[in-house]
């Protein structure tokens, strides 16, 4: 269920609810408000979460180690590293909350103009692999210069455009749902399609990940949509349209990442970089013209590996810009289909991976009967169950948190999106849906659920 707490949230006297899925209360409930020991606001503690105050933020994190105990040298080391982190950390900040208010306030030029850049740049690089492989073919058929030194460089030459090829990556084999085995999913997955204007996917696959994602694969161009169980069984019905309806907008968001063009180039950089990064050995040679012929490659590699990482950086920026735009979209996409309540609450179902860890954890404590036999004829029962009801506990306080988490650690689903806080507070000023576009309803969503049981004994097995 999701909850109508908004991530603003400032302090409240309205103490959490008991029922999680109520998210309004005026009464007190149990267990008592306490104060918050920095600015007095009451605090709520809750069992098996950390108690915190939304006022003040106080004990959002968990309490970190003390320093005061290592030597003096050590101590000064962890600080300028926590200090660099933070660096880092608002850099990031800044950047995605600039992307984040040219989006909010409907720039779509920004999506434009950055595209234009990242998909010239990826043109250079292009080229560049192109002349590598033409120098590389002509000087092994001996043009312009003969003789086996220009063939050799040659060779090097081919090798070297050999790696820098475009990689268009392969779907995944393992974990595929067919057509077959699962009509229904497909036909809603379909649906979203229409709806959105895509292009049907080709396969399903399912896995163990508390996540879901979509991927263009090989010359085929092959789609798949990746369905991890766990975060699909927290999420209520509507909360899974949203997410397919996220996932299916990646085919007409226009992220320019995922088209062969940009995508491999960036891959292609990668390369570089790795092949330009000079090794320094530090063993003093005693031949002088070896010494200075390893001085000089070093210098040359190292200037060439700078600016490999300037245009890695450059691509990135870019990237991050129409990536980020193009993954707003999406969530919009997804609100539309849905209701911004639903993807917002998809969203924060996304945040509750440790929930998944913590019944992981219980589930592989407990006792199994028939002990090993047991446990290689499949998973015991009652993880899934056991995670939707873990799921369903969380009470709003503890989801805020976990919101306010992601605020202040700059954190994402993934590297590839927006971190999570931005993205709710899009979705919460994205317009109310009269009704959603598409319901999924309850028979269905049975049929659905029948069609998962195989691959959900499977993935258990995986977890467990
Ligand atoms: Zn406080
Ligand atoms: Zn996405």
């Amino acid at each position: 269920m999701s909850t109508a707490e908004t991530p603003a949230a400032t302090a409240s006297a309205t103490p959490a609810p008991t029922i999680p899925t109520q998210a309004t209360s005026a009464t007190p409930t149990t267990p008592a408000a306490e104060r918050c020991p920095r600015c007095g606001a009451p605090v709520v503690p809750q069992e098996h979460f950390p108690t915190w105050c939304p006022s003040c933020e106080w004990n959002l994190l968990p309490p970190e180690p003390s320093l005061d105990s290592l030597p003096l040298r050590a101590r000064r080391r962890a600080e300028r590293e926590k200090r660099r982190e933070e660096k880092r950390r608002q850099e990031v900040r800044d950047r995605t909350e600039q992307v984040f208010r040219l989006v909010a306030e409907g720039g779509s030029d920004l999506q434009h103009s950055a595209s234009v850049g990242a998909f010239l740049l990826a043109g250079a690089v292009h080229l560049v692999s192109l002349a590598v492989l033409l120098t590389g073919v002509s000087l092994v058929v001996g043009w312009p210069l003969g003789g086996w030194p220009a063939r050799v460089l040659g060779v090097i030459a081919l090798a070297v455009a050999f790696l820098l090829r475009p990689r268009l990556g392969r779907p995944k084999r393992s974990g595929v749902l067919t057509r077959e085995a699962a009509p229904t999913l497909y036909g809603l997955v379909d649906l979203v399609s229409a709806e959105l204007g895509a292009p049907k996917v080709d396969s399903i696959v399912v896995t163990s990940a508390f996540n879901a994602s979509f991927g263009t694969y090989g010359l085929r161009r092959h789609r798949q949509l990746e369905i991890g169980l766990p975060l699909w069984t927290v999420l209520t019905r509507q909360q899974r349209v949203a997410v397919l309806g996220h996932e299916i907008g990646h085919c007409v968001n226009g992220d320019v990442r995922r088209r062969v063009w940009t995508g491999s180039a960036v891959r292609a950089l990668d390369e570089w970089y790795v092949l330009t990064y000079p090794a320094r050995d530090n063993e003093t040679s005693a031949n002088l013209v070896v010494a200075i012929a390893s001085a000089v490659t070093v210098l040359v590699l190292g200037a060439l590996n700078l600016g490999v990482r300037a245009l890695r950086r450059l691509m990135h920026r870019l990237h991050l810009r129409s990536g980020q735009a193009a993954e707003y979209r999406a969530d919009l996409m997804s609100a539309r289909l849905t209701s911004p309540r639903d993807a917002r609450g998809a969203l924060q179902a996304t945040l509750s991976e440790g929930t998944l860890d913590a019944v992981l954890t219980r589930q592989r404590a407990l006792p199994r009967a028939g002990g090993r036999a047991a446990r290689a004829a499949g998973p015991m029962p009652g993880l899934w169950e056991a995670l939707a009801e873990a799921a369903r506990s969380v009470p709003p306080t503890e989801v805020e948190r976990r919101v306010r988490l992601s605020e202040r650690e700059v954190s994402a689903t993934d590297v590839s999106h927006p971190p999570t806080y931005l993205r709710l507070r899009l979705l919460a000023s994205a317009p109310p849906a009269d009704r959603p576009t598409l319901v999924l309803d309850a028979g269905r969503n049975a049929l659905i659920e029948a069609e998962l049981a195989p691959s959900r004994s499977r993935v258990a097995a995986e977890l467990l």
